[in-house]
């Protein structure tokens, strides 16, 4: 991603421009919230409230987090009466051990029109996730802890999964992510980026590449981390009407204040060695 950056710098372009020449200006985006942060779920729905205020354009919760299934399942009533069936609502199960755990939760909030399924269980139990694809006809969302690309060629033709959600980070850079883009699109299997809690360097780089290739579905942002990314890296993004748009800047533009990092950085390591 540094190279790309540098690249971008060096042709005064920003990275999108570089990747395609059919690019968007804007892509949609919607907004992660930690459930566990708000186990009231009065307080987790008028959470989404302000956040769909604030212009995302879906909202991703983990229903299951300090919840049991009945509890997960009116959770996600009680978000849907806040914010009506149009909006999407993303669940994300993050892998529960058991796969009946998903099963049982799956007819009980399917009313509630979730617009994914992520995770029902690891992304390497392909077979379940495929039974789980099949018994409930929800779509199927996994891939943000996978790197190497024969995992998605393995998930893709084991037909067990609606949408890939792989992070940029994790992969292998934005080579790799372009494979797995150009190999789901060939079996009908739309990219949704996850970001692995960056709201700096990844997630640029993430909105760039959503940028350059227009089928990519919603990419993922983190609300409660922009306030901490603000603090060592200015803004280079505006969020409205459920699109994110970036500033025109050279390569991933991201500023950094490198000199309150090196700061860090230092007392991390002096704190590390005071310890031993
Ligand atoms: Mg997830």
């Amino acid at each position: 991603m540094s190279l790309w950056d540098i690249e971008g710098k060096k042709k005064k372009k920003p990275l999108y421009k570089i990747l395609s020449s059919k690019y968007r200006d804007k892509v949609p985006v919607y907004a992660t919230i930690w459930s566990e942060d708000f186990k009231n779920d009065e307080k987790l729905s008028s959470r989404c409230e302000e956040i769909l205020n604030q212009g995302y354009g879906g909202i991703k919760i983990y229903p299951l987090q300090k919840r049991t299934i009945d509890e997960a399942a009116i959770c996600v009533s009680k978000i849907r009466q806040t914010m009506g069936l149009n909006i999407p609502l993303m669940l994300d199960l993050a892998c529960p051990k058991n796969k009946n755990v998903s099963l049982k939760l799956a007819p009980l909030v399917k009313e509630f029109k979730p617009y994914w399924f992520e995770e029902p269980v690891d992304g390497e139990a392909t077979r379940a996730l495929k039974e789980i694809k099949n018994q409930t006809g929800l779509r199927i969302v996994t891939g943000e802890k996978q790197c190497g690309i024969n995992h998605f060629i393995e998930t893709l033709s084991a037909d067990a999964v609606d949408i890939f959600n792989p992070d940029i980070s994790s992969v292998g850079g934005i080579i790799d992510m372009i494979k797995i883009i150009e190999l789901s699109n060939k079996n009908n299997v739309r990219v949704s980026p996850h970001c692995w809690n960056s709201m700096s360097i990844a997630a640029s780089a993430m909105v760039h590449l959503c940028m350059s290739f227009p089928n990519t579905e919603m990419a993922e942002f983190f609300p409660e981390y922009i306030p901490y990314t603000l603090k060592f890296c200015d803004k280079n993004f505006e969020i409205n009407n459920g699109l994110i748009e970036l500033d025109n800047r050279e390569g991933l533009g991201v500023k950094i204040d490198t000199n309150l990092l090196m700061e860090n950085t230092s007392s991390y390591k002096f704190s590390i060695l005071d310890k031993n």
